[in-house]
């Protein structure tokens, strides 16, 4: 055991105390088997297989054994509805412990006046500040005028009348298939139900953001909020540029920054690239970049602090007390020096998985990337995501097929692949074996031809040329054994 067990090695969190993690594994999968053999089971089989695969799924991570071990507590079993100080429930002073904690934590690392560390997802967190942005925008003075006090005082009568006098419920955000996510409006959301959408797109011939387009929607669509963020977007966002077009048509910008919070975190982006100083209101999840337990959580400027505070009872019920707790510890461990080393890390092995794209001349969405996103076209190996993804993981490689702008192939066979590092980088993967790993994803892709079918080719079926897979996995099982993960636990 060493002074400083968490976070001393970032690339492989939790190798100091790995015999005290391995015991206390070993003792909860006893207990578990003794209930429930099958769960043990499947539990052990998940770790395995972890290990055994090139995880690039740019949305997952590596939680430290801290982290996870704390979720696995009594504090689950505590009901805490409200606030810090403020519980439905008798008995919550531990949980008000937890809560401070894990909020105080939070503002320190991300330079935030609030934190609200509730939310039980990304999407929760951003119903909150939806609800939250709408109880303080609506609250003044068309409220007033009705002689309402505040949205959370309102009877079913009160909200009809509210709806009828409110004109604008208008939110602007990206498009899915320019790199958004589902709750930035997308129609078959609730976001795309509860506002009038209209959304952004990326330059058709860079693949950019467009800011001057961006402008232009918001002065004619004057939005009510206009939201940034994305989840498939390999380029960096300027957030002071955003917030520009938000005060110019009088919209609250929201930043959902659920997929690079470990790289505002880590400070790889700082000034106009950290969304936390422009944003009136900041949502992310916990268990991506960020490298916690799975969850979300809102910051928010003053004005909007008190909205977001009553995201209990307005959209959450009870809080997972066990999980602010994992919070509490994963935001500990990004505060150290360590996390801005990983963040880096994280950022410069992107660039070299592009680069390794790019020499073995493959498509990538925007020619490269500048975050933890790679987007590879693969109409340029004359194959859909769809067959990409599926030849991929028959070699071991666990990606994801994801549209790329203006997609040909719609967006359930797509033509992207999407790739990310930050967990690989948590196993300490460096510069050279993210390039080896291009070279692999080219190795199964040049050797991936789709099935014909009726009428011309298949754009799910494909054929993988005998002694792909076993090539590459044999490959893929090198990298992966210089680089273990959760190093010396053993079940
Ligand atoms: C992942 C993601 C979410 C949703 O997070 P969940 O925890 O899965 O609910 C929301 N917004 C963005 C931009 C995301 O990438």
């Amino acid at each position: 055991m060493t002074a400083d067990p968490v976070t001393s090695n970032a690339a492989a969190p939790g190798a100091e105390y790995a015999e005290t993690a391995s015991a206390a594994y070993r003792a909860a999968l006893q207990v578990i088997e003794s209930v429930e053999p099958r769960i043990a089971a499947a539990t052990r089989k998940e770790l395995a297989d972890q290990r055994d695969s090139l995880k690039l799924i740019a949305s997952e991570n590596y939680a430290s054994p801290a982290v996870l071990l704390t979720m696995g507590t009594w504090l689950s079993d505590k009901y805490a509805e409200g606030t810090i100080g403020h519980r439905f429930y008798a008995g919550c002073q531990n949980v008000d412990t937890v809560e401070t904690i894990a909020a105080e934590h939070a503002r320190e690392l991300f330079g935030a006046p609030y934190a609200y560390v509730q939310p039980h997802s990304g999407i929760d967190a951003n119903l909150v500040a939806f609800w939250a942005i709408l109880a303080t925008r609506v609250e003044a003075p068309e409220l007033a005028e009705a002689g309402l006090k505040h949205v959370n005082d309102l009877s079913e009568a009160d909200w009809e009348k509210l709806r009828n006098k409110l004109g604008n419920q208008r939110l602007l955000g990206m498009s899915l298939d320019a790199g958004g996510h589902l709750t930035h409006g997308f129609r078959p959301n609730i976001s795309g139900k509860m506002f009038h959408q209209r959304s952004y797109g990326t330059d058709p011939d860079t693949g950019f953001l467009d800011y001057g387009a961006v402008a232009a929607a918001a002065r004619e669509f004057k939005p009510l909020i206009i939201v940034a963020g994305y989840s498939a977007y390999p380029r960096r966002v300027n957030f002071a540029k955003m917030r520009e077009i938000a005060d110019e048509v009088g919209a609250t910008l929201m930043v959902d920054m659920a997929h690079f919070a470990g790289l505002v975190a880590g400070k790889v982006f700082t000034g106009d690239e950290d969304p936390v100083p422009h944003a009136h209101v900041t949502t992310t999840t916990t268990h991506k970049s960020l490298r916690g337990p799975r969850g979300g959580m809102v910051l928010a400027q003053p004005e909007y602090s008190d909205a977001v505070d009553k995201g209990c009872p307005m959209v959450l019920g009870g809080p997972l007390s066990h999980v602010m707790a994992a919070k509490a510890v994963a935001l500990a461990e990004a505060r150290q020096p360590a996390f801005q080393t990983y963040a880096q890390r994280v950022a410069d092995n992107a660039q070299a998985l592009a680069n390794g794209f790019l020499k073995r001349d493959a498509g990538l969405v925007t020619g490269g990337t500048d975050n933890h996103i790679v987007l590879l076209d693969v109409t340029s190996f004359g194959l859909t995501g769809r067959q990409a993804e599926s030849a991929l993981l028959d070699a071991g490689i666990v990606t994801n097929r994801n549209s790329v702008p203006a997609d040909p192939n719609g967006a359930w066979y797509t033509s992207g692949i999407r790739l990310g590092t930050p967990a690989l980088t948590t196993r300490g993967f460096g510069a050279d074996d993210f390039d080896r790993v291009a070279e692999l994803i080219v190795d199964v892709l040049a050797n991936t031809q789709p099935s014909a079918a009726a009428g011309g080719v298949s754009k799910a079926k494909y054929t993988l040329a005998d002694g792909t897979a076993e090539r590459v996995h044999a490959a893929s099982a090198e990298l992966l054994d210089a680089n273990p993960l959760y190093p010396g636990l053993t079940l």
